[in-house]
């Protein structure tokens, strides 16, 4: 499909008033197509259409939802290879990272269309007799989805599908430099049967399109994955209108190495972590803590092992690295690694723009690893997003945690260690809404993907991400046969 001329609203394909963008390949700098740039005026229409939708959708059996969601999983899986060349075309992950990206974006609608049974309320005895108090769960509403372009297919699912099995409308906007992935994916959601108007798919830029939706006072939550500038920015205008917000925001996860770990995991773990959708990720290792006894060997094999990496067209199989995202993205990890440089970092492997590029144009630069570096640099507080790493030595297991919490990001952190009480102190005392324990990502969709602090309050997946898309109705029934008489001593009072 080359026709991304049109976005999906209230089931019809239509262009953007504001004109169109170009979607450029990060590979080679060209366009590869054209988007409909949406005003703020077709962002409040489509906010309408989900509107009128919703109680429709809602009242559908969960099961009857579920069907639709069977088939648009169906559907995906059915086009994933062309829905991941798609992704590396518009993002620049590598083909196999996209297959794996794809598959989880087939595998959401799959796991949240199996929540058809099992949304469940509660009963709760009244102090009265002849009444019962339940709370059921029901819709929230009017949904709007914000999504950056690290995971431009799975990030459509992961707010589509629990919005959809809940019973809501939703208004999704890609990131204005990935929309392609989205608007294929609307191709799906028509062919799947979904009713006009449940899904939206709105493109255009965060500033305009965005806000737009994020203001609208006639929404009923906001579902933002981004950085936290952007996410503070929804907060204000959500809460203007008092709209909660599921806000996912950045993360700068330690990796702690400690003297007993299993070394090849831990290596094989950190260049994975690292290095994958070319450091693109939120959980990404963003700074190693390698303990003193181990230090020099880790860093031998992880420098080795990091030099093998491929980086190349990312259409290739044999791929291990794409090109970064966007000129842009490339010049502000330029900046970080030579800030770093200047304040006294020394490049274990220095990476830089490659002297021939895999293929012409595009926004290469090879991995990175900085040792001698201390807490207060700013490549080991702020998000990297790239290829680069810094690592320190740390002599205590206490040292590490206490430099692992000192972040303004709580989203995850990873601890190689074989010791139970470490693991254990770890569980207990590291501030961070994940911490994965001799493995790295990804999440699982029955996990719940949370970050504490400036990484945003909310969270996506699992029982506990698909609470934020419903809401609570508490219902007082009286079947006594009686008129009711409750605790307040008039209402036993004779005329
Ligand atoms: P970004 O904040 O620039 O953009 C995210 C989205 O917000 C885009 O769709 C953009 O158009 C929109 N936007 C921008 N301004 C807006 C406004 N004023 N109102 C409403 N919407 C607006 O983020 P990005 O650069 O696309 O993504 C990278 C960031 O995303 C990183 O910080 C990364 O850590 C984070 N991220 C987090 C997770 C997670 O689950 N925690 C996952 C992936 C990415």
């Amino acid at each position: 499909m080359k026709d991304f001329n049109r976005m999906w609203v209230d089931g019809q394909w239509i262009g953007g008033d504001a004109g169109t963008r170009p979607v450029t390949n990060p590979s080679n700098g060209q366009t590869i197509t054209e988007v409909p740039e949406a005003t703020p005026h077709q962002a409040a229409k489509a906010i309408e259409a989900a509107r009128r939708a919703q109680p429709a959708w809602g009242a559908l059996s969960p099961l009857d939802r579920g069907k639709v969601m069977h088939r648009i999983a169906a559907l995906v899986r059915e086009h994933a290879d062309p829905l991941a060349r798609l992704v590396v075309e518009e993002q620049g992950k590598t083909i196999s990272e996209a297959r794996g990206e794809v598959g989880g974006a087939a595998e959401f609608f799959t796991y949240f269309a199996e929540f058809a049974r099992r949304i469940q309320g509660e009963i709760f005895p009244s102090d009265a007799p002849g009444e019962q108090i339940w709370i059921q769960r029901v819709p929230v509403g009017v949904v709007v989805g914000i999504i950056p372009w690290n995971y431009p297919a799975a990030l459509v699912s992961r707010k589509v599908a629990p919005s959809m099995i809940a019973g809501n409308a939703i208004v999704l906007k890609p990131h204005e430099e990935t929309p392609l992935s989205a608007l294929y994916m609307a191709r799906l959601f028509e062919a799947a049967g979904v009713p006009p108007g449940v899904v939206n798919i709105v493109t255009g830029s965060g500033s305009t399109v965005g806000a737009a939706l994020t203001e609208h006072s006639d929404i009923d939550l906001v579902t933002m994955t981004g950085s936290i500038p952007t996410g503070k920015r929804i907060m204000a205008a959500a809460a203007r209108n008092l709209v909660p917000v599921s806000l996912e925001l950045g993360g700068k996860a330690p990796l702690i190495v400690m003297e007993d770990a299993d070394l090849d995991l831990a290596v094989a773990s950190a260049v994975t972590s690292r290095f994958m959708n070319c450091g693109q990720v939120c959980i990404c290792n963003e700074r190693m803590l390698v303990h003193d006894a181990v230090y020099d060997e880790f860093i031998r094999r992880f420098v080795a092992a990091t030099q093998a990496l491929n980086v190349g067209d990312p259409m290739l199989d044999s791929t291990d690295i794409g090109p970064k995202v966007s000129a842009a993205e490339l010049q502000k990890v330029e900046r970080i690694i030579q800030v770093a440089i200047d304040a006294g970092a020394k490049p274990l492997l220095r990476g830089g723009r490659p002297e021939t590029p895999p293929v012409k144009g595009g926004n290469w630069l090879m991995p990175t690893i900085l040792g001698d570096v201390t807490t207060d640099m700013a490549v080991m507080r702020d998000e990297i997003f790239g290829p680069v790493v810094p690592v320190m030595r740390i002599t205590s297991f206490d040292e590490a945690l206490r430099i692992a919490n000192d972040s303004q990001y709580g989203l995850s952190a990873y601890l190689f260690t074989n010791d139970f009480a470490r693991i254990m102190q770890a569980v207990q005392d590291a501030r961070f809404g994940e911490i994965y324990i001799n493995r790295i990502g990804p999440e699982s969709l029955q996990g719940y993907h949370t970050g504490y602090r400036n990484s945003g309050p909310g969270g996506d997946d699992g029982i506990h991400g698909l609470d934020a898309y419903l809401r609570k109705k508490t219902v007082y029934a009286n079947y006594s046969g009686r008129s009711p008489v409750g605790l307040m001593p008039w209402n036993g009072r004779k005329a």
